[in-house]
């Protein structure tokens, strides 16, 4: 029966039989256990499905796994440890040493930083183009070792909005892949392969989570890209790998499995950045209630967003809900229903007020945290980018005066109140 993204976000995934937990159960198991050895061998020659050590796949993982899948509308996908090690793992899956990645400028900075200083040491290199660049601008960054174009949804903290169908077009003229970072507007705000995406990552410690209380990631295939049109460019999924009996992953398990099959059974194997079983379980908590969250937290932060544009000790606000604002017609063409809870803006007198306003703040908690059930915010200038002095903070994009205000779940009345007891004191 096909279901709502409602009913998948509550449901999909797991399918319990006959007097089966209800709940997805959690494997908690390192290993598992086979009656013979050519069993055991058909495993290892990924000859047969199977678990046999939870370095690699997990049965919990591999449900929750599967209900985002569904979400995002693909045809595999695996959780991993972190966002990071989703990013990590979707580029270097099909870039090694001596390749080229062009990136949208405005990623999350870890991201950024993975990008542009640890895997450059390992021989990637990275051209950081401007999401806002014509596609002449874009291809001109391409080389003919690019092997993938990489973009946010919505950019954290810079709340650029990426058009996924110029960026998808790009990548396709360069037979390459168009990795899409979904964090911030998760599959129930908008779903990436349905613009010309091919891969989506996610950060699950954020929306998916939700609650701030597990650290994890996940990729999603479509399934659509055609490794075997441009093999020449990947031949790890195109050619025999030689660390399993020389499979060659297109052919063995389709367009719609090589992707996913190749970065558990050599990614996951070799560098073990496995969500735990635990955490996956809390994950599928949070993905039960993620549709009626992300409407909620959509909801306030539009509130808070026009509240905090009306006032006068407000210089500016950053916001793709609001009419008017850079990305509000590409916010309102993919994601219709809502983009994210995030919005961040400048408070008058720069960053002495934007401390001092932060300080008076009760309900909304300090922390580099975001997309959490509680609302949260962040003075980047004194904290994430404290080393840097006002002009490098200008450079950045993240002035000195910039708060990124996190907009939780709770009653909109009460985070309106508590700015505007703040305001008043400063
Ligand atoms: N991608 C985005 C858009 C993020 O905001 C973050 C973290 O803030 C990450 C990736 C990294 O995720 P994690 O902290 O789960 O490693």
């Amino acid at each position: 029966m096909d279901l709502h993204l409602d009913s998948v976000c509550v449901q999909g995934g797991y399918t319990p039989g006959n007097g089966e937990p209800r709940q997805i159960p959690i494997i908690q198991s390192t290993t598992f256990k086979y009656a013979t050895s050519e069993d055991m061998g058909k495993l290892f020659d990924l000859e047969a499905s199977g678990y046999f050590y939870t370095r690699l796949q997990n049965p919990t993982n591999d449900a929750v796994a599967a209900k985002i899948c569904a979400l995002e509308g693909g045809t595999a996908a695996m959780l991993t440890s972190s966002g990071q090690a989703a990013n990590f793992y979707a580029v270097f899956n099909i870039a090694g040493c001596g390749d080229h990645v062009v990136a949208s400028s405005t990623i999350y900075g870890g991201t950024y930083n993975l990008f542009a200083v640890t895997m450059k040491r390992m021989g990637i290199e990275f051209t950081f183009v401007n999401p806002d660049a014509t596609e002449e601008e874009l291809d001109a960054a391409f080389r003919p070792n690019t092997k993938a174009l990489f973009g946010e949804t919505i950019a954290n903290p810079a709340l650029t909005v990426l058009d996924i169908e110029k960026f998808a077009r790009v990548a396709h003229r360069h037979g390459v892949p168009l990795i899409v970072d979904n964090t911030f507007a998760t599959p129930v705000n908008c779903r990436p392969f349905e613009w010309g995406a091919d891969i989506v990552t996610h950060s699950t410690t954020k929306y998916m989570d939700g609650h701030g209380a597990g650290v994890g990631g996940c990729i999603v295939d479509s399934g659509k890209f055609d490794w075997t049109k441009y093999a020449d460019k990947f031949p790890g999924l195109c050619t025999p790998d030689d660390s399993y009996h020389g499979v060659v992953y297109t052919e063995r398990f389709g367009l719609e499995g090589a992707y996913i099959t190749k970065a558990t059974a050599q990614l996951m194997r070799d560098f073990g950045s496995i969500q735990s079983p635990q955490n996956a379980f809390l994950l599928n908590l949070g993905l039960e209630s993620l549709h009626v969250r992300m409407q909620r937290h959509c909801e306030n932060a539009q509130a808070v967003a026009e509240y905090l544009q009306g006032h006068d000790k407000i210089a500016w606000v950053e916001y793709c809900g609001l009419p008017g604002n850079k990305y509000y017609e590409l916010a309102q063409k993919y994601m219709p229903s809502g983009s994210c809870g995030v919005v961040s803006f400048g408070v008058k007198g720069g960053r002495k007020a934007a401390e001092n306003f932060m300080k008076h703040l009760k309900m909304a908690a300090i922390e580099t945290h975001v997309a959490d059930a509680r609302t949260c915010c962040l003075h980047p200038a004194s904290a994430t980018h404290r080393q840097m002095n006002d002009e490098e903070l200008r450079a950045a994009g993240v002035g000195p005066d910039l708060v990124r205000l996190s907009c939780g779940i709770e009653d909109k009345r009460d985070l309106i109140a508590d700015l505007e007891q703040a305001l008043a004191q400063i």
